[in-house]
């Protein structure tokens, strides 16, 4: 058969993930000639041969892509017949002012671990690294994606490392980060007030000597700072959350390898996926009840079952666990609470080393501070709780105009997004808006976000909130239009832009608190809406909240609020043992709050129901940390219980029948286990019976489900399962956060839609 030649042309994440050698592998192995090179637009191969080979080389792009790797098209055209004698990889250009996609960081991968084992300049060398791995968005302070626009621009390649950058056919073929010990990055010890050491065997040793002791260590690592000790140890668990200042909130915890974390976790095939790919997230997982005489920490993660566990992804991390006893070790981030995960050596010094007993720093900068991500596997899929490292900040492709657009999220678990053609760059976790220092990092990443994607900002995107610090930041960032958009609007635009649905749908937002149009606070919001607009069909019934947005940290509140609305003072002689817990006085207090309406705005927040019976089952009385009480609850949760309370569908949903049966199960001493899971089949029903009258009555078979409160994996799992049952089509969020980390894409859909719709 005759040659023919044929041009090709990717997009997507193409770039800074090992995709031009990998061209030429997969080409040269099809005995194809021709030309690969990246533009800032894509990459571009030209290949000739007969039509069979390349058959199998389009195969193989498709099939055998690098994992970092993300196509979003290949388009092919046969042009005249070219002749060539090899295949090479060609010199970059650009041609136009477009921009390419930014890889997310990598985990090291095998080749480079070895390479840490073979003799020669990488020999424990904690820096290794390759066109398959190691650090990328970390380290890039510009685009295009090269060496002198990274924070590596300060480390000469030696010869051989210059060599391996200038092979095609080496690992290290354009490897930006490419170092060795002769010429790369370095770590050093620190303890007391000063540098002790910068050898890497000293470092690892006096380490491990110190986690085996009990002690607190601070390590720089790929994103940020951590902090580590023994997991296994509940002192040194202690010590670290004195140090902290954090009371409950569950640490994460590094494991060796997938076998030890098997004997302390639950893992299925999913989860193991999550757990050992290239992205290295955090992954929540079921403790198991070992029997084994090595437990972990209780204290650890504060008495829940979850757990939150990751495998080693730096080099460091095998290298450290080679030395180390202990098969786990608490990775926290290096930061008080409240405040971003530090990045720099000096305030991280000043802060941390009067404190801890040893600090591991090292001297490549990180540009674009990432935390580590968290992941939970919900109805066989990997569900994103925060969105950083290994995730951030690859596009979400949508299939709406996005161009221009700056979308400023909410407030707390704060991400914001900006727009370039049809894609939204949703930024790494942010954080909790209120401290100093995270306001400073939010503004400064949203200009670096602005100038490395090459975005002329044209449309701006904010919550209806007038107090966000983040509605604010929207308003006085410069003398640009601005959408303010309904933050439950906001939770379900945002699954639908991830789902890229337009059109009519049933929402269903469930989450702690959002501004409403109404003046009272929203959280349990069914809408009929699309991009555009929504209408609200109906939400939980309001409740007073005493005390406003403080109430979420004590739940006792709203389970008074709760009890007082549905029996009156009467419920204080029922004997509830919850009720011996609580400062006589404070209850008396709160309603008089209620009874002279004294800061107690009306919530239909379906965070705050969660609150009350977490509160009523004795589970929480005041939250360490946010959501404690829905997670407590959700942690006692039985399978094998279908029994639930009744509710009714007025023109609100209410539950006062729930409390009231949920308060006679209490007295009869039912199981608080069989009490909860009662609840949450209480909640999928209504949401199951809401939504079907909806359909009923509009004609509307989409349900789009968003809001932190889907974090549950009972209820989700339960809602998505009834609602499939009954023919509706579910859609939930995968790869975008359901709880406000993911509002920002939704902000910016619906602005995109607007401005199409020319209402803005
Ligand atoms: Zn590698
Ligand atoms: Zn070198
Ligand atoms: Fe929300």
């Amino acid at each position: 058969m005759s040659e023919i030649s044929l041009e090709v042309i990717v997009t997507g994440l193409v770039q800074g993930v090992g995709f031009r050698p990998f061209i030429f592998r997969i080409a040269t192995k099809a005995g194809l000639t021709g030309w690969v090179l990246n533009t800032n637009e894509n990459v571009k191969i030209l290949v000739t041969g007969d039509p069979v080979n390349i058959s199998s080389f389009l195969t193989a792009l498709r099939n055998e892509a690098p994992p970092a790797s993300m196509i979003e098209a290949i388009s092919t055209v046969e042009i005249k017949s070219a002749v060539f004698d090899s295949f090479r990889i060609l010199e970059s250009h650009n041609v136009s002012d477009e921009i390419t996609e930014i890889s997310p960081d990598i985990a090291v991968c095998n080749d480079c671990l070895e390479d840490i084992t073979k003799s020669g300049s990488r020999l424990n060398y904690a820096f290794v690294n390759c066109t398959n791995c190691g650090p990328r968005f970390t380290i890039i302070q510009d685009l295009p994606y090269d060496r002198a626009k990274t924070t590596m621009k300060t480390f000469a390649m030696c010869p051989e490392c210059r060599e391996e950058y200038e092979t095609v056919t080496d690992r290290r073929f354009h490897a930006q980060p490419t170092a060795c010990s002769n010429c790369g990055p370095t770590y050093e010890l620190y303890a007391g007030q000063s540098k002790v050491s910068e050898s890497i065997d000293v470092i690892l040793d006096r380490v491990s000597q110190s986690v085996e002791n009990s002690g607190v260590v601070l390590i720089k690592g790929l994103g940020g700072m951590h902090l580590a000790c023994d997991a296994f140890n509940e002192t040194a668990v202690k010590k670290l959350r004195d140090l902290k200042n954090r009371e409950g909130k569950p640490f994460a915890v590094m494991f060796r390898d997938i076998a030890q974390l098997k004997i302390h976790a639950e893992v299925n095939e999913i989860e193991e996926q999550s757990l050992v790919s290239w992205r290295r997230p955090i992954v929540l997982l079921k403790k198991k009840n070992t029997t084994q005489q090595h437990v972990l920490a209780q204290n650890l993660n504060a008495g829940l079952n979850l757990l939150g566990v990751m495998l080693p992804y730096m080099p460091f991390h095998y290298m450290l666990f080679q030395q180390l006893k202990t098969s786990a070790i608490v990775l926290t981030s290096g930061n008080f609470s409240s405040e971003p995960i530090l990045i720099d050596n000096k305030p991280a010094l000043e802060q941390f080393l009067p404190v801890v007993d040893l600090a591991v720093m090292h001297n490549r900068d990180i540009y674009n501070r990432t935390d580590d991500s968290v992941t939970r596997i919900i109805g066989g899929k990997e569900r994103i709780f925060r969105r950083s490292r290994g995730y951030a900040p690859a596009a979400v492709r949508t299939a709406m105009n996005t161009e221009g657009i700056v979308a400023f999220g909410a407030e707390l678990t704060n991400c914001f997004c900006v727009g370039k053609g049809q894609k939204a760059f949703l930024s790494q976790h942010i954080g909790d808006l209120q401290g100093l220092e995270t306001i400073q990092f939010y503004e400064n990443t949203i200009k670096q976000f602005i100038s490395l994607f090459r975005v002329k900002p044209e449309l701006l995107a904010v919550d209806m909130h007038p107090e966000y610090i983040s509605t604010k930041a929207g308003l006085n960032y410069g003398n640009f239009q601005v959408v303010k958009i309904q933050h439950h609007h906001a939770h379900i635009a945002s699954c639908m832009a991830e789902h890229m649905l337009d059109e009519k749908v049933i929402g269903v937002a469930l989450d702690g608190t959002g501004y409403g149009t109404d003046g009272h606070i929203w959280g349990s919001e069914f809408l009929v809406c699309d991009l555009n607009d929504f209408t609200r069909i109906t939400h939980f019934d309001y409740i007073p909240l005493p005390g406003g947005d403080s109430a979420a940290e004590e739940p006792w509140r709203t389970a008074v609020s709760f009890l007082y609305k549905v029996y009156g003072k009467e419920f204080l002689s029922l004997g509830l043992p919850f009720l011996n817990h609580l400062d006589p006085d404070k209850v008396a207090l709160i309603i008089q709050m209620i009874d002279k309406k004294i800061n107690c705005p009306l919530s239909s927040g379906a965070g705050r129901l969660f609150d009350c019976v977490a509160s009523l089952l004795d589970l929480v009385q005041e939250a360490t940390f946010q959501a404690e009480g829905p997670m407590r609850l959700e942690a006692i949760v039985r399978t094998d219980c279908t029994e639930s309370y009744a509710f009714e569908c007025k023109e609100t949903i209410q539950f006062g029948l729930t409390i009231q049966e949920i308060t006679d199960d209490i007295r009869r001493g039912t199981d608080t286990s069989i009490i909860a899971t009662k609840f949450h089949n209480t909640i999928i029903l209504a949401i199951f019976e809401t939504v079907k009258s909806i359909r009923l009555k509009e004609g509307i078979n989409k349900v789009v489900l968003s809001g932190g409160v889907f974090q549950n994996k009972y209820l989700l799992e339960g809602t998505i399962q009834v609602l499939l049952k009954n023919n509706f089509e579910v859609y939930s969020h995968a790869t975008v956060p359901s709880n406000d980390g993911g509002i920002a894409l939704g902000q910016l859909a619906v602005a995109s839609k607007r401005r199409e719709l020319l209402c803005v």
